[in-house]
């Protein structure tokens, strides 16, 4: 049998982004983030705007406990509406990552301007937008902020009806 050289298949990744309380509060900012996630062909699987209490970031940026900017970040997380996103993309979580840029603000700007924290990034705290960082950190931090969404089903169940057939 000879197979069309149009047949490929795909599959899609979960991450989870974040446009933190800086980026929320300002419209301007917040929209050219979603523009961001939209230019680069991100399929939104979910979203919410939610309010965290200090409770919620400490468990979310536990790996961070007793770090020198720990209750900064605590305090600021929770400062403000936060919106989250479950992305799907073939290499979600490298690629937002890269879309994010460096944690740090004078490192992004310097030497990735083009970044959403190099562009917009205010401080080393308030830089904008969070990206997951591992499979594992997806997995985790999407079951954080959407209890209800089931990653291992999404996986089985619907990523495969994005793959493009013959
Ligand atoms: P990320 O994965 O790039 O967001 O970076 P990390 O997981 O290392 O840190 C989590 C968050 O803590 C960052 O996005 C920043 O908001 C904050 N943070 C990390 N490092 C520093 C730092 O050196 N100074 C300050 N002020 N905040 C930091
Ligand atoms: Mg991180």
């Amino acid at each position: 049998m000879i197979m069309s050289p149009l047949r490929w298949t795909r599959s899609l990744q979960l991450t989870l982004a974040i446009i933190k309380p800086d980026a929320v509060a300002h419209p301007i900012i917040s929209d050219a983030v979603h523009q961001r996630i939209l230019d680069n062909k991100f399929l939104i699987v979910r979203s919410r705007e939610l309010q965290w209490r200090a409770k919620d970031c400490q468990h979310f940026y536990e790996e961070h406990a007793g770090r020198f900017f720990y209750q900064r970040l605590v305090e600021f997380m929770s400062s403000g509406p936060v919106r989250a996103y479950i992305l799907a993309h073939e290499d979600a979580i490298q690629l937002w990552r890269k879309i994010m840029g460096p944690t740090k603000v004078y490192r992004s700007r310097i030497t990735a301007p083009d970044t959403i924290r190099g562009h917009l990034g205010l401080t080393d705290t308030r830089n904008t937008t969070h990206g997951s960082d591992s499979v594992e950190s997806a997995c985790r931090e999407i079951s954080i902020f959407f209890p209800d969404f089931d990653v291992s089903r999404w996986y089985e169940e619907q990523e495969p009806l994005y793959r493009a057939g013959p």
